[in-house]
């Protein structure tokens, strides 16, 4: 017989169980690091999966009838790192981040305390956190910390939907009760993350109901075409409702001007005497660059280089006015440092967050009581993990100067990484030069074309589709070996116009996302010549990509 309560923490604190438990942590801990290699992206040898390595995992799984033991499920826990993709210097492929040892610590005594922020009274730890944090960001971009409010939520993805409910409830009041009109828009760029298409199908607006604004040369929204989408959308009886402002966007960190944004909704609101229409910065990537807000970039008190500084006052210049929207996100497990998922979703006025809430009768197991004040009723999950405690954890021990540092340092090695790029393998083209940030998008082209003629929309459809070709199979090259050094791709980075239809094509490009902290500029020669290597892998192999 298993003594079911060994599987469990003390009821007491007794020193016994606590040793117990500390030697499987222990054990835990020790199994990574003997699977660490710096020059290598995985932990041990990458897993390679056969076509039914699913189905064979299905047919061969079934609950044990007895327990195994803890030495057992730790030994299998270890297993389960191996091959596992891991942070080092040359994990450069998309916005995966290491969690900093705060942000465990954080989630782990989250674990420990097992909390339920659903309600003060059952994770009163989460709840105090939660607070603390929703007001520690809202003074970092320059809300009014009186007046804002927020939670933690699931993504930048649960983000832009909770922002959506909240825009719908503002201008329609009952459509939780009635259902939602079916002549609202939204509008995004066409660079917006696939969040919001999510987002509009759910709450029933329907896709066809979602504005794709164009993006202009540096990736960001074209204002005017904003301004003239939206007013063909009111002209025609539709009522705008929601605009998303992209602040940092995934693939290229194009931002959009929210101020822009902002003075075109409010100039359309009083010329055609509509509500407020409800600004969404999605800032879950990019908002994280709000700790320049009040970087003194004339003192330059950590000293960055001039280049480095250039870029950071480049990204603040649009940073600067995320508070003119009237919610955002940060996703904490991206450029915050902390584990998935701990994201966090910002609002102006936390009052409008009434209109979401449910009432009293309809929960009736929580709620008010003279002891118990804080209830997320307004949240579309029930039960909710306490991720704000790895936040909290997280910003008390970066503070604004570790981010600052860690963030400076992404511009200060995608700038080394561009400049190398130019100068060593000039067939790789930077296709978001005008975007600083953390990620770099190059695209390989055949001898005599370039981005800037693609981007100008010189060349034909068939042209572009033939570059996008080879970039496939350049990415399957670099992929083989993402042991080594692990790039990321995109199939689309962004569109372009053609010399000879009226279509618009996605331009598929290869990205460098320095994500982990070990990355540094003596790293990039190596990566570079990582890169050369593959292009001749890749002119070796069939693909004609001379012309
Ligand atoms: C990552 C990202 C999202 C989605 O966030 P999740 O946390 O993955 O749900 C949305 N918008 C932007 C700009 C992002 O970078």
């Amino acid at each position: 017989m298993q003594n079911i309560q060994q599987l469990f923490q003390s009821e007491d604190g007794n020193i016994q169980q606590r040793e117990n438990f500390l030697s499987l942590l222990e054990k835990i801990v020790s199994s990574l690091d003997e699977l660490k290699d710096p020059n290598k992206t995985t932990l041990g040898p990458m897993k390679e999966r056969s076509a039914n390595f699913y189905q064979e995992l299905m047919q061969e799984h079934q609950v044990p009838s007895t327990g195994v033991g803890l030495d057992q499920v730790v030994e299998e826990l270890t297993q389960l790192m191996q091959g596992h993709p891991y942070h080092t210097h040359n994990f450069v492929t998309n916005v995966l981040p290491m969690a900093s040892i705060p942000g465990v610590l954080g989630q782990f005594t989250n674990a420990l305390l097992n909390g339920n922020n659903l309600w003060d009274v059952y994770g009163p730890a989460a709840a105090e956190c939660e607070v603390k944090v929703v007001a520690m960001m809202s003074k970092l971009v320059g809300y009014d910390y009186t007046k804002s409010f927020g939670y933690t939520t699931w993504g930048g993805q649960g983000a832009v939907f909770s922002g959506l409910r909240l825009a719908i409830a503002k201008q329609f009041p009952h459509a939780k009760e009635d259902g939602v009109p079916n002549n609202l828009y939204c509008f995004a760029s066409e660079n917006a993350h696939y969040s919001l298409l999510k987002s509009v199908e759910a709450v029933g607006i329907g896709s066809k109901h979602l504005v794709r604004v164009k993006a202009g040369k540096d990736h960001s929204m074209d204002v005017e075409d904003l301004r003239i989408r939206m007013t063909e959308v009111i002209e025609n009886g539709g009522i705008p409702v929601y605009v998303v402002a992209t602040t940092g966007a995934t693939d290229q960190f194009g931002i959009d001007d929210v101020q822009a944004i902002k003075e075109i909704t409010t100039t359309l609101e009083k010329k055609y005497d509509l509500q407020p229409v409800h600004i969404h910065a999605d800032s879950a990537l990019g908002g994280f660059y709000a700790f320049f807000n009040d970087y003194d970039f004339k003192k330059n008190p950590l000293q960055f280089e001039d280049n480095v500084l250039q870029g950071l006052v480049q990204i603040h210049e649009r940073m600067q006015h995320l508070a003119l929207a009237d919610s955002m996100c940060f996703d904490f497990q991206k450029l915050g440092q902390t584990p998935y998922l701990t994201s966090l979703f910002l609002i102006k006025d936390g009052k409008s967050l009434q209109l979401l809430d449910i009432e009293d009768f309809d929960t009736p197991y929580v709620g008010n009581r003279g002891y118990g004040s804080y209830h997320t009723g307004y949240t579309l999950e029930c039960s909710r993990m306490g991720s704000s405690i790895a936040i909290f954890a997280a910003l008390q021990a970066f503070g604004k100067e570790g981010y600052q540092q860690i963030l400076a340092n992404y511009v200060r090695v995608n700038l080394a990484f561009r400049a190398q790029l130019a100068e060593k393998t000039p067939m790789l083209q930077v296709v978001n030069e005008a975007n600083i940030g953390p990620v770099t998008a190059f695209r390989l082209y055949p001898d005599g074309l370039n981005w800037q003629a693609e981007q100008a929309g010189r060349y034909t459809q068939d042209q572009i589709e033939h570059i996008n070709g080879l970039n496939a199979s350049f990415f399957e090259i670099i992929g083989e070996g993402r042991d080594e050094v692990f790039f990321g791709d995109t199939t689309r980075v962004c569109t372009v116009s053609t010399s000879d239809t009226t279509q618009h094509v996605p331009v598929a490009a290869a990205k460098f996302f320095s994500i982990s902290p070990y990355t540094e500029t003596d790293h990039i020669l190596d990566m570079i010549h990582f890169l050369q290597h593959k292009l001749k892998v890749l002119e070796a192999s069939h693909i004609a990509y001379r012309h």
